[in-house]
């Protein structure tokens, strides 16, 4: 059973991000992992988030959506967790894939307010007032619930909104156009890019400049969430743009293509965005392992054909086949703000804004793997 629940741990691990261009939704882990009535089970569990996870996921009808865990530090030593899901989340800091934090204060409402994000909390807006003048707009505070597949996610003021995709308020987008570093040495959000010279260079994991997640602000500083220490800013952070994936009408994952760091999608490549698992074998034939590297440079996206069988554009998104480009291999095409791109019938990639629902009504669980004992509450 350990081992299932390491798998599930895992498949949980996938989905946390704080990269503010590609997470939907701002948790507590401290406050998730004791939503006891969503299991029946122990007074505090790490599978919880997963349950909370895919909610989101229902919630959004989208495959693969990502959560920013904000994790106060005394969690790390919860002995309400097991040793391995102490330890797991422990990694989980190291690696920067969470947040941690010496106190919470109300660290997870400033995450949502700088990145115009959903908070899960089963706290009520009056809980927060005072704090921020949004909690009472509608879809802004989501609450797991128990439901009949499992959790769902209710608005806490208004009925059922499915939240806006994120914008960053204007403090946020300010902070989020610079790259910051952190005085300490350890630092996995704002530490500084490799230094080559240090036999522990490979050892740590530092966040790309461009997934950097918003400082915290005291006194009107930029500070750095985890240790408390004024940041200084390290120049103007590379611009991204945010794109989908879409399958047959469903948006399998999104991905982000940053500043002259170009990222290939196909079949299977080495490097990038895997198409593979969500393809028909006619799809899967025709798909190129790598098929297009898509770039930003000078604000402008590129794609570029580097497939067997060539690559379609669709200007403007348009379905009529008299307007579909083609681009042979090595042709590049800058690509409007609406344009898709083609790598098989049905298989597109986009920028992320032109999809407002994801269209999938039943997305892929990151509890796949659990003990059926930690679910069964679902089961009956
Ligand atoms: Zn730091």
């Amino acid at each position: 059973m350990r081992f299932e629940v390491s798998k599930v741990l895992d498949a949980i691990e996938a989905r946390l991000t704080t990269d503010p261009a590609l997470a939907r939704a701002v948790v507590d882990l401290s406050e998730v992992v004791r939503y006891a009535d969503l299991d029946g089970g122990r007074p505090a569990s790490m599978l919880r988030l997963g349950l909370v996870i895919d909610a989101l996921g229902r919630h959004v009808a989208e495959e693969n959506v990502p959560v920013y865990a904000v994790v106060p530090r005394s969690l790390l030593s919860d002995a309400d967790l097991t040793s391995n899901e102490r330890m797991v989340v422990r990694r989980w800091a190291d690696d920067g894939v969470v947040e941690v934090v010496p106190q919470l204060d109300d660290r997870v409402l400033e995450v949502a307010e700088l990145l115009g994000l959903p908070v899960l909390t089963r706290s009520r807006a009056e809980q927060f007032r005072g704090q921020r003048a949004w909690v009472d707009e509608p879809g802004r505070l989501l609450a797991a619930v128990p439901g009949a597949g499992g959790p769902v996610l209710v608005a806490r003021v208004g009925r059922g909104e499915v939240p806006p995709v994120g914008e960053p308020s204007p403090m946020g987008a300010k902070l989020l156009a610079r790259v910051w570093r952190c005085p300490e040495s350890n630092c996995s959000s704002f530490g500084a890019a490799v230094d080559s010279d240090s036999p522990f260079a490979d050892m740590r994991t530092f966040t790309s400049p461009v997934a950097q997640p918003p400082p915290t602000l005291r006194a009107g500083a930029p500070t750095c969430p985890r240790h408390g220490t004024r940041l200084t800013d390290a120049g103007p952070r590379p611009a991204v743009e945010l794109l989908s994936v879409r399958i047959d009408g469903v948006i399998r994952q999104r991905f982000v293509v940053a500043e002259d760091q170009p990222v290939v999608v196909g079949r299977a490549p080495e490097n990038g965005i895997m198409l593979g698992q969500w393809l028909t074998e006619d799809a899967r034939k025709w798909i190129s392992r790598g098929h297009v590297r898509l770039a930003l440079s000078g604000g402008e996206l590129t794609v570029r054909d580097i497939s067997t069988n060539g690559t379609g554009i669709r200007p403007g998104g348009s379905t009529d086949d008299d307007e579909r480009i083609t681009l042979a291999r090595d042709e590049t095409r800058t690509l409007g703000p609406t344009d898709l791109v083609e790598l098989y019938a049905g298989v597109h990639v986009g920028r992320a804004k032109m999809w407002s629902t994801g269209g999938v009504s039943q997305p892929a669980s990151v509890m796949a793997e659990a003990p059926t004992m930690a679910i069964r509450k679902f089961e009956r």
